[in-house]
């Protein structure tokens, strides 16, 4: 818990461009998008069973519920910021092993998979209302580079034409029991820089040719890493930064609105975690900055 502090305080320090907002929590209408009206109940009033919430990895308090909803409630402000500004970020949230009707590994909520519910429902809205029938649904694409496999979020999206999502994991990390997501590639014990960039461009390559979406959700696990306690894989600071080059500049090439969630990391030293969420969110301004001129020279 410590690293959200941390990072925070760092940013502001160092990259004081950032413009930094308080998100509003989910509501149960949002939350509902994704989620059984039993579970959110709940995790609301508290009364979730031992094992569910062993399951989730820790305890319950009016903090957590709080903690949880404006998580899903800063994906939301930062789906639609980023339509507007064409990258934005929550500075927490890739909670992927929620799912539907359970929480799992630290995650309470799915906010991307309720974050893109609702700037689904929001699209078709807009659509129906300007009388344009060409699209039906917004299609979305997550791009879920976490070590841990998106579970939750493959299991939510299963049979969803309109979501792709791809997963590049630990072959032999949590979740043991692994859900079908569109596109899942597994990593071996020990995966370096090299490998995995490799894997990235083969992952990127295919979901271009199976797919055509409108928004992208980037979760940028830092657990990757291989100072990470629970990782299992090599790469460097170096090797994460190309890796986070790669899918901002895939996305900003097409001009894809990119919405970014920290997801995991689990640093030996704390500071190391920090390190790489760093340089994703310097990464990130970067992007973000060309969007801004490209945007003032269009406008
Ligand atoms: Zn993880």
């Amino acid at each position: 818990m410590g690293k959200y502090e941390l990072l925070r305080a760092r940013l502001a320090a160092e990259l004081p461009q950032l413009q930094a907002e308080l998100a509003l929590p989910a509501s149960d209408g949002e939350l509902a998008l994704v989620h059984t009206p039993a579970y959110i109940e709940a995790v609301q009033h508290g009364t979730l069973s031992a094992a569910a919430l062993r399951e989730i990895g820790f305890p319950w308090s009016p903090g957590m519920v709080e903690r949880a909803r404006r998580s899903s409630g800063a994906t939301i402000m930062a789906s639609r910021t980023s339509v507007r500004d064409g990258v934005a970020a929550n500075l927490a949230g890739g909670t992927h092993h929620a799912y539907r009707d359970k929480g799992s590994g630290f995650c309470v909520f799915n906010d991307v998979a309720v974050a893109t519910r609702l700037m689904q429902t929001e699209w078709a809205r807009e659509q129906a209302s300007a009388r344009s029938s060409q699209e039906r649904s917004l299609r979305v694409a997550v791009i879920d580079l976490d070590v841990h496999q998106g579970n939750g979020t493959a299991s939510i999206f299963q049979g969803d034409d309109t979501v792709f999502t791809l997963s590049m994991h630990g072959a032999r990390n949590f979740p043991f029991r692994k859900e079908a997501g569109d596109l899942d590639v597994d990593l071996p014990d020990g995966c370096g820089d090299d490998e995995y960039l490799h894997a990235l461009e083969q992952a990127l390559d295919e979901l271009e040719r199976r797919f055509e979406p409108q928004r992208v959700y980037y979760l940028a696990g830092a657990d990757p890493h291989e100072g990470d306690r629970l990782g299992r894989l090599k790469l460097t600071f170096d090797g994460l930064e190309a890796r986070d080059r790669r899918v901002f500049d895939w996305a900003w090439q097409r001009r894809l609105p990119l919405t970014l969630a920290m997801a995991g990391g689990y640093g030996s030293r704390i500071e190391d975690t920090v390190q790489v969420q760093m340089n994703t969110f310097a990464v990130a301004l970067s992007y973000w900055q060309m969007w801004q001129r490209w945007q003032n020279r269009v406008s």
